[in-house]
């Protein structure tokens, strides 16, 4: 009876209310909803389907630009002309988002218009560690925060348990009958965030998106989602938190900073959490906690500098450098797992052969680096070679880090405190080495030493 109701709560149109939830906050094409064309026409002709032209067009004095609507691109050269079949004439499409499907001036968006359900309020929240004093207040501050609808810097130092700070709001926010979405550059940090959130909240639909995902039907009051996802969004979330806020390549692609702003209802607030904020995070914020110490009390590990002079001239003559071969034995002898980062795919690919067959290489192209990084979890191999896509969201008990040629620019200050916040992460296993082998310091090399031994002082005071 109750079902006949909410039916007819909907215009007593066809669909099944979960078909409508799984709609809700989305922005769609036509042919990415399994209905015909005829139901999609009624349900614009009763204002229940919103649609408009996924590329805009506003004529400018010397020429016409052009806005997709999906992801936001407005930069002229990803806007590609060809005469297309579907509307015969010369179309326009763009190539930002061409991966999540195509769309052209031709193609209709659809979002949802009709009525909003009423998400569940109850949830089961399975959590029984405690937390820090220093949590706790980050996590009472950060609550507050979110009530207040303020935006919020969550500064915290790697390995300070920055996620389990987040429990506690989720769950209020939750309890509201609110949706959340957790959004992060990284697939890697979605991977690792998603299994521990459905931890927590065991009854709770956790839709967990990425580029390749499996399909997720029906309606999820929380969501873990890659920023480039969020693009599909528009209006959904009353709770916007973007984990690792300042990491590749959120802050150098203004589509994905406007995506999280289209993705959250207007008025919702947003909370960025990283160990390393920019500038522009630290000045732009409004509500903020800081962490400077771990949740286990031990110092971050200080990076320590060994020079590998002309090591790209002996990676390409098959050498394997002295002081790092040093370096891995001893780890082998230690039974000690560990990553290497490299600067590139390339340089990593040609020193790759050099190592055992037991230490293997990831990158981001790799469809096969989440089996790879549970192998180094497992004990299965000894190390890893790897880009920096494990900067951020690997945890790994007693690893130890090397960086090679750490001079290079795409070693960042902050992918460098990144990377040493790998180490000494377990309670068990606090402290660790970490080594930048260098062909010449880098400034970078030795803000990243700077900073940390800052925090290790403030954390102390
Ligand atoms: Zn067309
Ligand atoms: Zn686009």
């Amino acid at each position: 009876m109750q079902r006949r109701t909410k039916k007819a709560h909907y215009l007593g149109l066809l669909l099944h209310p979960s078909a409508i939830h799984s709609m809700i906050g989305r922005i769609m094409r036509r042919e990415d909803l399994p209905y015909t064309s005829k139901l999609i026409n009624l349900y614009i002709e009763r204002g229940l389907l919103k649609t408009q032209p996924a590329i805009s067009t506003i004529q400018g004095l010397l020429k016409t630009h052009f806005r997709c609507e999906r992801c936001l691109n407005t930069q002229s050269e990803k806007f590609i002309h060809f005469h297309c079949a579907k509307c015969e004439q010369v179309c326009t499409y763009c190539r930002h988002c061409i991966t999540m499907g195509r769309i052209a001036s031709c193609t209709q968006l659809l979002t949802w218009a009709g009525p909003s359900p009423q998400h569940p309020k109850k949830h089961q929240f399975s959590w029984t560690s405690t937390l820090t004093e220093l949590q706790q207040h980050a996590s009472l501050e950060l609550a507050a925060s979110i009530q207040q609808k303020r935006q919020h810097l969550l500064h915290a130092v790697c390995g300070a348990g920055k996620t389990e700070i987040l429990f506690q709001p989720i769950y209020n926010a939750l309890q509201k009958g609110f949706r959340i979405c957790v959004a992060t550059p990284r697939t890697d940090v979605v991977l690792e965030l998603a299994p521990r959130l459905q931890k927590v909240f065991p009854t709770t639909m956790i839709h967990v998106l990425y580029g390749g995902a499996p399909e997720q039907q029906s309606y999820a009051q929380l969501v873990i989602a890659t920023t480039h996802q969020l693009y599909r969004f528009a209006k959904a979330f009353d709770v916007m938190i973007v984990d690792e806020a300042d990491a590749f390549p959120y802050t150098f692609d203004e589509s994905l900073q406007k995506a999280v702003y289209k993705a959250k209802k207007p008025d919702a607030p947003i909370t960025f959490v990283t160990a390393t904020p920019s500038s522009k995070l630290l000045k732009q914020r409004d509500g903020y906690s800081f962490l400077p110490r771990r949740y286990h009390n031990h110092p971050l590990p200080v990076p320590r500098f060994q020079s590998l002079w002309r090591y790209k001239r002996q990676f390409k003559k098959d050498k394997l450098p002295k002081q790092l071969r040093q370096w891995v034995e001893q780890r082998i002898e230690a039974k000690q797992p560990f990553l290497i980062f490299f600067p590139t795919i390339e340089m990593l690919e040609q020193a790759l052969p050099l190592f055992s067959p037991n230490i293997l290489g990831v990158h981001a192209e790799d469809p096969t680096r989440k089996e790879k990084i549970l192998k180094l979890r497992n004990a299965e191999i000894q190390g890893l070679l790897t880009t920096t896509i494990l900067e951020r969201g690997i945890t790994i008990a007693n690893l130890q880090v090397a960086v090679v040629g750490a001079e290079n620019p795409i070693f960042t200050a902050s992918a460098l405190i990144q990377i040493a916040g790998r180490v000494g992460r377990d309670e068990q296993y606090p402290t660790g080495d970490i080594i930048f082998f260098h062909h010449g310091i880098s400034l970078e090399m030795d803000l990243a030493k700077q900073e940390i031994q800052r925090l290790n002082e403030v954390a102390n005071e």
